[in-house]
């Protein structure tokens, strides 16, 4: 018995990195699963690689009303119910305040919080109709601060404050609403940060590496394992809350 027989989990950006590696937690664990990301294409062949009893790929952009809500629409014809949403669909376009352009400012707040906005908007009225769900959010270590990073920072701890707000209105309901914030996880992400510092990946990781106290990066199961656990039913009594997984990063 896994512990998600029977339920459905929804996962945005789940083709690749932090998302994929959690919609093959739910799915070895029991449950069908939606991977939802920019390219269907993509979507689908990921979906296909999780070995779940069911599972759709589907194309959507979180940052659209319609197409978050078409998305979750789709889950629920195509899988028959919705019972977990993790919203981990993102970008990041870095550069320093004095460069950061509105268009960089806008895309970062468009897919981050208010993609959670529109997908949990979308998901929560079956949530409450069955008075039952689980939600988890993706923010970040960088939600603290960090350089370089003044939109994503502000998107990150926006979705703290989003998630502590799901806690309060939607707990009556039945649904819990949690956060997790990683800290530097090997991903594409952090890839894509490493050649913008002009640094190569391997060096890249040994230094984040060299400076965590656990003296190694994070590897996205390492996420995945966070969020199986928050959107399990023996995390009923947790709600409101973001769970740092950045071994410790953010102590020194
Ligand atoms: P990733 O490898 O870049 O994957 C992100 C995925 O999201 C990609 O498949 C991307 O699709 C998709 N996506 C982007 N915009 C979208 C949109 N508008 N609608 C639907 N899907 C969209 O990133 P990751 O490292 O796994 O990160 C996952 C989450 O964890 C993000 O929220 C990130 O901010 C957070 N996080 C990551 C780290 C880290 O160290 N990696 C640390 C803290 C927090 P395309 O490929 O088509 O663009």
């Amino acid at each position: 018995m896994g512990r998600f027989d029977g339920r459905v989990a929804v996962v945005t950006g789940a083709a690749r990195g932090i998302g994929f590696a959690t919609a093959k937690r739910f799915a070895d664990e029991g449950a069908a699963v939606a991977v939802i990301d920019l390219d269907e294409t993509a979507a689908s062949e990921a979906a296909a690689k999780l070995g779940a009893s069911q599972a759709v790929g589907i194309g959507c952009d979180v940052s659209d009303a319609a197409s978050a809500e078409a998305a979750v629409e789709r889950v629920v014809r195509e899988l028959g119910g919705i019972h977990i949403l993790v919203n981990n669909a993102g970008i990041t376009r870095d550069n320093l305040l004095f460069k950061m352009t509105e268009e960089d400012w806008d895309l970062v707040m468009g897919v981050h919080l208010k993609g959670a906005f529109l997908m949990t908007k979308a998901a929560q009225k079956h949530f409450v109709e069955q008075k039952y769900g689980k939600i988890l959010n993706l923010s970040s270590v960088s939600a603290l601060g960090n350089r370089g990073q003044a939109n994503y920072s502000a998107a990150k701890m926006g979705i703290q404050g989003f998630t502590r707000t799901l806690g309060i209105e939607l707990g009556p309901f039945g649904v819990n609403a949690n956060a997790v914030a990683p800290g530097f996880i090997a991903t594409e992400m952090t890839d894509a940060t490493a050649a913008r510092l002009k640094l190569d990946v391997e060096e890249f990781r040994r230094l984040n590496a060299e400076a965590n106290p656990v003296k190694r990066v994070g590897q996205p199961e390492d996420i995945a394992a966070a969020a199986a656990f928050l959107c399990s039913d023996e995390a009923s009594y947790i709600t409101g809350q973001t769970l740092y997984v950045d071994g410790g990063a953010k102590l020194g």
